[in-house]
């Protein structure tokens, strides 16, 4: 099936074209994102394949609709940026999981870089300072640990962390035996916030866990606690996390996703003037590191990602039953 390929990075072309062979589609690649500018790229595909930032809204994929095309092929799990409800005769399908290694282990790697400071001495190694000073970190091994969702990635998070001899502590809407087995004990949300040092982030982005990260949570937490999110970035009000970084309430702050990501990340803006002052502010705290939504970048991701796409195309051209679709 001839598809038009939206949001282009060299990274996932490299995959979707490796594997393609069995599949045999044909991509037409465009490094723009889709939106009611760009939508004219697919005239002549059988279907669009977009990531996180696409405009999936009803005017562009009423456009869609007009052309002929009847599939819209997610390559992520998430599938916010879609319009479910538009009644056009158009399916959606996604990738609902491949590694959560990649992303759990992303979230160990910003743990263990803000404990040890290893960003920090980088540089200053490279410029022949070998001085200590500053670079003071904490033992991991019997610190307590505090997980929000304890699903695929919270779950392999919690695993990893186990091996450092960390004290899990889970919260979740639905309680998952493994968690348990491994050793970890569920507890209220009030209770995770009082006794965690390390608070990782989980769960989905809903109306529910929508800001749970604020003013009136942080209070909750221990002095110096270290917030972690490699989930969404609302899950977080910056402006209350900012605040409280300044008053040192919170020691220590990971994130991979930021809740104005779409403006920024993906996109080398290194010639550009960043607009985002809050954003800015965030980046001015020397505890503070922050990755550009990399999380899932892994090869095995990636293979995983191109996989499940190409099988989605695959099973809609065949006219089989689409085991990833995606309904209002
Ligand atoms: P999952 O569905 O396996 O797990 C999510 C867990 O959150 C579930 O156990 C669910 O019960 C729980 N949950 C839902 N609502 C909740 C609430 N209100 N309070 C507490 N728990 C709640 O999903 P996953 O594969 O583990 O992914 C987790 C998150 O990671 C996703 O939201 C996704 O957006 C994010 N993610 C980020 C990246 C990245 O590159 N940074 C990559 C993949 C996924």
């Amino acid at each position: 099936m001839k598809v038009a390929f939206f949001s282009t990075k060299p990274y996932e072309k490299e995959y979707f074209d490796g594997l393609n062979a069995p599949y045999g589609h044909e991509f037409c690649y465009f490094e723009p994102r889709l939106s009611a500018q760009t939508v004219a790229f697919a005239e002549g595909c059988g279907a669009v394949c977009i990531f996180v930032n696409d405009d999936g809204s009803a005017p562009v994929l009423k456009k869609l609709s007009g052309m002929g095309i009847r599939l819209v092929a997610l390559r992520c799990a998430g599938f916010n940026n879609v319009d479910l409800k538009t009644g056009l005769d158009l399916k959606v399908v996604r990738v609902p999981a491949y590694s959560p290694y990649a992303v759990a282990e992303h979230t160990v790697a910003l743990i263990l870089t803000l404990n040890r400071k290893t960003h920090r001495a980088f540089n200053r190694v490279r410029e022949s300072n070998y001085s200590l000073n500053g670079l003071v970190g904490f033992d991991l091994h019997g610190k307590t640990v505090g997980l929000v969702g304890t699903g695929k990635i919270g779950l392999c998070t919690a695993r990893i962390l186990a091996g450092f001899g960390c004290r899990l502590l889970g919260y979740d809407v639905y309680q998952n035996p493994e968690f348990t087995a491994m050793g970890g004990t569920y507890t209220s949300l009030e209770e995770l916030y009082r006794q965690s040092d390390i608070l990782s982030l989980h769960t989905p982005l809903t109306p529910q866990t929508f800001h749970m990260i604020n003013a009136q949570t942080i209070r909750q937490m221990k002095d110096g606690v270290m917030i972690i999110n490699t989930s969404r970035g609302k899950l977080i009000d910056t402006r209350d996390l900012i605040e409280a970084l300044k008053h040192h309430k919170v020691g220590y702050v990971g994130l991979d996703v930021y809740e104005e990501e779409a403006d920024l990340f993906f996109e080398d803006l290194s010639n550009r003037m960043i607009e985002d002052e809050v954003f800015l502010r965030l980046l001015t705290f020397p505890n503070v590191l922050v990755t550009g939504h990399q999380a899932f970048l892994t090869r095995e991701a990636l293979t995983g990602i191109a996989q499940t796409t190409l099988q989605n195309l695959s099973d809609f051209e065949a006219g089989k039953p689409l085991a990833n679709e995606v309904k209002a």
